[in-house]
């Protein structure tokens, strides 16, 4: 079983074609710059949320969170006052009942994705679910913080088609003060990744005036160069955007300039990058 936030049944922007994309609750990292800030945490049922629901959608009963997805009006108020960065939306499920609960979506998408939180966190289940999914003959992808250390998870690669993974700061000390981790698995990832040709893609967030963005993108190009022979790797290069964001860091971030975004893309081509993504 995994705790999933939520389940998107058609998107074009979490890999190649149209995919499902599994929500998984729960991550690893804090980032200041988080867009789904309401998946990170564990809900504790500290009952915060009940009062501030106008549709009255929520009650604790048997110990347990229920929503009542039919009265709910999707308002945001109980992740907006949740203390501990959690929902009271999630849901519990089994492999096999994400696969129900996607079956109708199969003739119209060309695999899954499983996002999050940090999936890697639930291994077990996306073990499982990519199993199924390969029975289905769709593709699966995980899109990855890289702190769990894929190069010890054989089993996990061979049923995992690519990992889509974030590359928030090159250098340690800032890769730290943003997430509150340090990135030597991330980087150990990138490399292992792209010799065994499942680099699916590399992500990373511009914020200007906070993190050393023309670092991290020419440092990790030129790290990921040698790999682009056997496996173009594309790479996404994300600004950032208020939406999300929790206080008081959408107050304090700052949204980078067009020029800005097209200046660190062709520092990525000119180290021989060819597939590199604005978004
Ligand atoms: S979702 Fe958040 S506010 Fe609501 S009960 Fe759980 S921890 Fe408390
Ligand atoms: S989004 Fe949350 S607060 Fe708003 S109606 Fe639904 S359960 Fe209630």
């Amino acid at each position: 079983m995994a705790v999933i936030n939520k389940i998107i049944h058609s998107s074009v922007v979490d890999g190649p074609g149209n995919r499902a994309v599994i929500f998984l609750q729960g991550c690893n990292y804090q980032c200041l710059y988080c867009h789904n800030p309401e998946t990170i945490g564990t809900c504790t049922l500290c009952g915060a949320c009940i009062g501030h629901c106008p549709a009255g959608a929520l009650r604790i009963y048997n110990g347990a969170m229920q929503w009542s997805e039919k009265i709910c009006c999707g308002c945001d108020s109980c992740i907006q006052i949740c203390p501990h960065l959690s929902s009271p939306r999630t849901k519990d499920y089994s492999a096999k009942q994400v696969m129900d609960a996607i079956s109708g979506d199969i003739p119209f998408i060309r695999g899954i994705t499983v996002s999050g939180g940090e999936c890697s966190l639930q291994r077990d289940f996306v073990l499982e679910l990519f199993r199924l999914a390969k029975e289905q003959k769709l593709s699966a992808l995980a899109d990855s913080n890289g702190s769990y250390d894929y190069t010890r998870d054989e089993e996990l690669l061979q049923v995992c088609d690519g990992v889509m993974l974030d590359v928030k700061a090159f250098d340690q000390e800032a890769h730290m003060k943003l997430t509150g981790k340090d990135n030597k698995m991330v980087l150990k990832n990138a490399v292992f990744l792209a010799e065994c040709g499942k680099l699916e893609e590399i992500r990373t967030v511009i914020v200007p005036d906070c993190l050393p963005n023309e670092d991290t993108v020419d440092r990790i190009t030129k790290l990921l160069k040698p790999y682009l022979k056997e496996r173009s790797i594309r790479y996404k290069l994300i600004a950032y955007r208020k939406f999300g964001v929790r206080p008081p860091y959408n107050d304090i971030l700052r949204i980078p300039k067009p020029s800005e975004m097209e200046r660190y893309k062709r520092i990525a081509e000119n180290n021989g990058f060819d597939d590199v993504v604005i978004i």
